[in-house]
């Protein structure tokens, strides 16, 4: 613990000159950024923001909720006034002298302060705290602030969003200051049990046991830009480890890219995107998606339909780099969508996408694994290949969604997961077995569509879903063909034969079971024409939702394990090229898959070959 580096000593850069006033009126400021003086009417016009650096001054608590919430919206929530000095505390000068001197500087009984209002004409609940007061640090009379806000939104089921400015644990309140960590993080654990959004806004700077509670606890965590946050401060990490940091340790930019926090929003943008987020944030009780009009052709269901085709070539067609990526289908069918990064734990995976948006209306989550198509998008995302920390996001993801209720999207297009040193080192094969794990028996509707490649275990990752859908084009397959000819073949050139081996077609899988319906793409394939793919893909997607959402939570859960359950099951009579019957159902079709991996080439094969079928 780092109680004792705490109370602001944790801060290395000093909150500047304009922070410590509510206020700048007509005087004249140093910029904490950059050092230009700044007029102070225009600073605060700015709402504190300087135009020259983009540095963010501290606001006092009353000046971030005039920014936050719809005007006149405030209703403050009253809460018991603790007084104590539970220790008899005294350093240079008692505790209580401390205390009513805060007070009579900044006029607020403590560091915290809980409001009912509304942002955007979304009801929520504002906690919000305030450094100035003896740097914000987390005592008893915060802690039962940021408690009783919490109670009044899990009583009335309103989102609750807390903006902290803190330096860590109150010390001259000891082991009680302490105890606040644990009394507000189960307060939030409460939230999670009922379903309802907590949201965490980091300003600079957010320290110790606020930030080892509740600023790091909530759903989705928004920073402002160069707000530091962390558990132990810059200086007690130098003097311990004997290195100096890098100049951006600690900071938004920083968390971002370690996984930490979702989004960075400049002040001005906060209140859209709590906005957003808020008008997603639960499934109303209209939010069943309806049938489009035409129903008739959007998921093709009968092999019937689908024309015979070559499976190497398929294999080139899903591969295209001019196919909508997720990002695409995301921008042509969702409104308000809401990107949230990070795995919350090492790293934010740009080869997987993931957040909240609506469909036609209703709110939904949607992850996707992301290509590009230029080359140095491809590299960016990493060619589309998820790391651990991509798959540890998703499952983030899919919580969150399970806890909102909201139904769960996911758009494939992978070559498979990352095959890298760190992957391994990180675990890449638990990752993709607790999603495997999580997807089974997530409460809430989840349907997943292979758009280009679904490439072995890093595609069904993501692909454990109610109702599993493919581009006509696209291709799902247990290895790469050009890996399993070189293991089997021994000859990389081998490619074709061995896709044709593997089945790999949207036809082939529809036949097999893998898959329950594929979704037809315009002439010349969804590269040709990305609306016409896009609004195929959004009218499949509300035929399955419009049929998986009445469904209570049991149902759900059983019948998805159950279609995965009979995977392998050998069906009498089953035969894997016996017809192309178009009565065949998935369970039927998941018997004739016994039978179809019979169909090996016939070379002489080690034990170890037989058995290697996915390096990825
Ligand atoms: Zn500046």
């Amino acid at each position: 613990m780092t109680i004792e580096a705490t109370l602001g000593a944790s801060s290395s850069r000093d909150p500047g000159t304009a922070s410590t006033k509510g206020s700048a009126g007509s005087s004249w400021l140093l910029c904490g950024g950059c050092n230009t003086m700044i007029y102070g009417r225009r600073f605060d016009r700015a709402a504190r923001v300087c135009a020259d650096c983009g540095w963010h001054a501290p606001l006092t608590a009353d000046g971030r909720l005039e920014q936050l919430l719809d005007p006149g919206s405030r209703r403050d929530i009253d809460v018991l006034a603790i007084d104590g000095d539970p220790l008899g505390f005294v350093d240079s000068r008692p505790y209580p002298d401390r205390l009513r001197a805060a007070r009579a500087a900044t006029g607020l009984h403590d560091a915290a302060l809980a409001v009912h209002g509304t942002i955007e004409g979304n009801p929520v609940v504002v906690v919000v705290m305030d450094f100035r007061f003896l740097g914000g640090s987390l005592g008893a009379a915060v802690g039962e602030v940021f408690t009783r806000g919490a109670e009044v939104a899990l009583r009335e089921r309103t989102p609750l969003i807390t903006v902290t400015a803190s330096g860590g644990a109150r010390m001259q309140e000891g082991a009680i200051a302490l105890m606040q960590m644990a009394k507000t993080s189960q307060a939030l654990g409460q939230l999670d049990e009922a379903g309802i959004l907590t949201v965490s806004i980091i300003t600079d700077p957010t320290f110790g046991g606020v930030a080892a509670s509740f600023a790091t606890l909530a759903d989705v965590i928004i920073a402002e830009p160069g707000a530091r946050l962390g558990f132990a401060g810059r200086r007690v990490i130098e003097q311990t480890i004997r290195q100096v940091l890098p100049a951006d340790f600690q900071t938004a930019e920083f968390l971002r890219t370690h996984g930490v926090v979702d989004i960075i929003s400049p002040r001005r943008d906060l209140r859209p995107t709590l906005g957003r987020l808020l008008s997603v944030s639960s499934r109303r009780d209209d939010g069943i998606p309806r049938q489009p009009l035409r129903a008739g052709g959007a998921i093709l269901t009968k092999i019937a339909d689908l024309p015979e085709r070559d499976s190497w070539e398929s294999v080139r067609t899903a591969r295209r780099l001019g196919r909508p990526s997720t990002l695409d289908y995301i921008d042509m069918i969702l409104e308000d969508f809401t990107e949230l990064r990070g795995d919350r734990m090492s790293a934010d995976c740009p080869a997987l996408v993931a957040g909240l948006g609506r469909l036609d209306g209703v709110p939904v989550a949607v992850i996707g694994t992301q290509k590009g198509h230029t080359a140095d998008e491809l590299r960016h995302r990493n060619f589309g290949m998820p790391t651990p920390s991509g798959y540890r996001k998703s499952a983030r993801v899919m919580r969150l969604a399970a806890k909102l209720g909201l139904p769960v999207i996911t758009l494939i297009d992978t070559a498979g997961a990352y095959p890298g040193m760190e992957a391994e080192e990180q675990a890449q094969a638990v990752a993709i077995a607790e999603n495997l794990r999580l997807m089974a028996s997530l409460a809430v509707p989840v349907v997943a569509v292979v758009t280009g490649e679904g490439g072995s275990g890093g595609a069904l990752a993501l692909a454990f879903a109610d109702r599993v859908l493919m581009c006509e084009n696209a291709v799902y397959s247990v290895i790469s063909a050009e890996g399993c000819a070189s293991i089997l073949w021994k000859d990389p050139a081998a490619a074709p034969r061995a896709a044709a081996a593997l089945r790999v077609n949207s036809r082939e899988l529809l036949r097999l079971g893998i898959v329950d319906g594929v979704i037809p793409e315009p002439d010349g394939g969804a590269d040709a024409d990305p609306a016409a793919a896009a609004s195929a893909l959004r009218a499949a997607l509300r035929i399955c939702l419009a049929e998986l959402t009445p469904l209570d939570q049991m149902t759900l859960v059983t019948r998805r394990r159950t279609r995965f359950r009979q995977f392998g099951v050998p069906t009498a009579g089953a035969n894997a090229t016996d017809s192309d019957s178009d009565t065949s159902t998935p369970s039927d079709a998941a018997g004739k898959h016994a039978a179809a991996t019979d169909d090996q080439p016939g070379h002489e094969q080690s034990p170890h070959e037989q058995t290697v079928e996915a390096h990825r």
